[in-house]
């Protein structure tokens, strides 16, 4: 489905095979013709995206430029094909071309995080095989520019600024479109769900630190002070009160943060015990989702010394810090 935002952006709805149902990826009818993000690389995202451009008199050789908000396969999954047939350039942030090459190598590295943060082994596994399986919904980057926090995004007639909002991802980026006070957000903010900070593969050296939740509420803080009067997110509907919305996250995470503390209360718990009782029942992939979540706020707790760590049977139990005085 095709839906006219302004007099040159498009949104158009693409399947995808998750709980949201379909990704927005934007076409910007002004040279050089540009897609915000592609969809994963299916036959009805592909047949999708083909319509969506037809409805508005373009095909799929109309595109110019591809820009990636982040390496999330249903962002970026048939970047390479539209590329190759359109001839058009990648443009993504450095970070987030890194994550993608080596996601499947970082696997096994990613399978210890989650035992050490006190997963049970055959859920990690499955959740191994979840995130192995999507990336056949998508092709690795290849060739492609980088675009950094502040960087212009030209058109004929209008400059973009790129900014850098690392948390759901370490290396999104977000598009503003400084005129019309728009701004193409990707997951960094969604209407109907709050964004999961996700973890990602510390760097391989002790002692391992998750701080995409202290960097996603640091990125908030970013578009809080943008004049915003149209926000267009990755997924679901356009909002436009961004910052009642980003008001809403943060009282979100605020309650999260107490609710953690109270459990804390009753003894040393895994971030896998927070994540279950954060989330009880959720499906092994989301197991992964919600330990991210116990661990960023985990982190952030640790950092104020209101919480503490103790490695043991390696892994890693957090109790309430006990101050004397
Ligand atoms: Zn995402
Ligand atoms: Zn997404």
């Amino acid at each position: 489905m095709t839906t006219r935002i302004s007099d040159k952006i498009y949104k158009i709805e693409l399947p995808i095979p998750f709980p949201l149902r379909t990704t927005n990826v934007f076409f910007v009818d002004e040279p050089p013709r540009t897609l915000v993000d592609t969809g994963i690389k299916t036959e009805a995202s592909v047949e999708a995206l083909k319509r969506g451009m037809e409805q508005i008199g373009h095909s799929l050789k109309s595109i110019e430029r591809i820009l990636i908000t982040h390496g999330h396969i249903d962002h970026y999954g048939q970047a390479k094909t539209l590329s190759s047939l359109s001839g058009a350039p990648i443009y993504i942030h450095p970070k987030e071309y890194g994550r993608i090459r080596s996601i499947i190598h970082s696997l096994g590295f990613l399978k210890s995080i989650l035992l050490r943060n006190g997963a049970p082994e055959a859920l990690v596994n499955e959740a191994i095989r979840y995130i192995k399986s999507s990336q056949k919904m998508g092709d690795p980057l290849e060739e492609a520019y980088f675009l950094n926090d502040g960087d212009t995004v030209p058109f004929e007639s209008m400059a973009w600024k790129t900014i850098h909002c690392p948390g759901h991802s370490p290396g999104l980026i977000c598009f503003y479109w400084p005129e019309k006070k728009i701004l193409f957000s990707g997951d960094h903010l969604l209407k109907e769900i709050t964004p999961n900070p996700t973890l990602n593969v510390p760097e391989n050296i002790p002692p391992f630190r998750y701080p995409s939740l202290k960097e996603y509420l640091t990125s908030l803080e970013k578009i809080e002070r943008l004049e915003i009067s149209l926000l267009l997110p990755g997924h679901g509907e356009e909002i436009d009160d961004a910052k009642s919305l980003i008001r809403k996250i943060l009282v979100h995470h605020q309650d999260r943060m107490e609710h953690i503390l109270t459990f804390l209360s009753t003894g040393e718990k895994t971030p896998f015990e927070i994540a279950m009782d954060l989330f009880p029942g959720v499906p092994p992939f989301e197991v992964f989702l919600g330990i991210s979540e116990a661990v960023g706020h985990l982190e952030i707790l640790k950092e104020k010394e209101m919480v503490k760590v103790k490695e043991r049977d390696g892994k890693d139990y957090y109790s309430l810090e006990t101050r004397l005085g």
